[in-house]
């Protein structure tokens, strides 16, 4: 099967590679992949500039986003059919025993392995997992949609299982790449009172994008002033919550101005660089500082339903659709800030997707389009 491996830790250490067809083992099913979404990590690790703590152990096949469905049932296994349509989470692999797994906070495990970094993602024909990580794809959902359940995830995680935003409320979201757009659509769907969506010169786009999908205010912070507005909206005391989605450290001393006193700041967005400033405004404010990572059974099986039900629309980020052999097309087309997200199609997506078949059409070139 065709897989998109990094091979090095070097910048562009990534390559379209043939690998054997994964087997279904005891306690595990086989996933035909259809779509997988492009996670900004993923643009990370293409360049090598991820996080030390996720090195990685190489050669792995990326990707965390899949949606697709179960081809072969390993032994051992109840509960599952070929042909369920399903998403899987991103931990592959926890150790089920320490006290964050009997107590279901398995995002933490110490020993987690993630797809797409400890374990082969699903940027492939094939991806193998345990039932435990499957979520059914509710009727009326599509593959591409599901693709993007991870996203959401860690978006919802954030502004409602950790920050717990409440009607109202005033938030501030910095970064407008697919997490902080959906971000803004939880907060919205929580009840947000007023939202703003910080973007840079290169968000252009997406910061459009932000203002389709319900903004009451976006800011590029190149040549706007946030605090100069914040200073006007509600009691102009700053945000209820601020969401960090930027992947840039430094944009924590943003937070710390944004954010009110008593107030709180989620940080979703990783960043290596250290920093050079103080973090006295968090004990003079007394904020509440969120480390948010990952999400669990709960989170996914939520936002599975909010897309059911049609209060979440996925289709609206995705910029483009593409074969694997394009995937430095899809993955340029997010860093430059022309797609919120890119997905890719695998073979299987391509032969049902029909007209797919370019990278471009179906329902992603539709939405790229209306969104234009
Ligand atoms: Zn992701
Ligand atoms: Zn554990």
């Amino acid at each position: 099967m065709k897989a998109l491996v990094k091979f090095a830790h070097e910048d562009g250490a990534l390559e379209v590679r043939d690998l054997p067809d994964p087997v279904a083992g005891p306690g595990t099913v086989l996933v035909r992949v259809h779509t997988v979404g492009v996670c900004g990590s993923d643009i990370h690790m293409w360049h090598d500039s991820q996080s030390a703590s996720s090195k990685g152990v190489l050669p792995v096949t990326l990707g965390h986003e899949s949606a697709g469905v179960v081809a072969a049932i390993g032994p051992d296994v109840t509960g599952w059919s070929i042909g369920d349509r399903v998403v899987c989470e991103t931990a592959a692999s926890i150790c089920g025993v320490c006290a964050l797994c009997r107590s279901g906070r398995y995002n933490l495990c110490p020993w987690r392995e993630g797809y797409g970094l400890k374990r082969d993602g699903a940027m492939a024909e094939y991806v193998v997992a345990e039932p435990r990580v499957l979520h059914r794809i509710p009727e009326g959902v599509s593959y591409e949609a599901a693709a993007t359940t991870e996203p959401y995830a860690v978006a919802y995680n954030a502004v409602v299982e950790r920050a717990g935003v409440k009607p109202g409320q005033l938030v501030v979201v910095q970064g407008a790449g697919a997490i902080g757009v959906n971000a803004l659509q939880i907060a919205l769907l929580a009840g947000a009172g007023t939202t703003v969506v910080l973007g840079t010169d290169v968000d252009e786009h997406r910061l459009e994008r932000a203002t389709g999908l319900g903004a009451h205010h976006v800011v590029n912070v190149q040549r706007e002033d946030a605090g100069a507005l914040l200073a006007t909206l509600h009691d102009g005391l700053g945000a209820d919550l601020v969401v960090d989605a930027t992947g840039v450290s430094a944009a924590l001393q943003q937070s710390m101005e944004l954010v009110r006193p008593g107030g709180a700041i989620a940080k979703v967005g990783w960043g290596p660089q250290p920093l050079g400033f103080t973090l006295d405004p968090l004990v003079k404010k007394a904020v509440t500082l969120y480390g948010c990572y990952s999400h669990t059974w709960t989170t996914w099986e939520s936002v599975l339903r909010l897309f059911a039900s049609g209060r979440l629309h996925p289709e609206a980020i995705i910029g483009g659709a593409y074969p694997i052999e394009e995937w430095e097309t899809a993955f340029g087309a997010m860093q430059r800030g022309d797609n919120v997200k890119s997905v890719l199609r695998m073979p299987f997506g391509l032969e049902t997707e029909g007209a797919g078949k370019t990278g471009r059409a179906g329902e992603a070139g539709r939405a790229r389009e209306g969104a234009r």
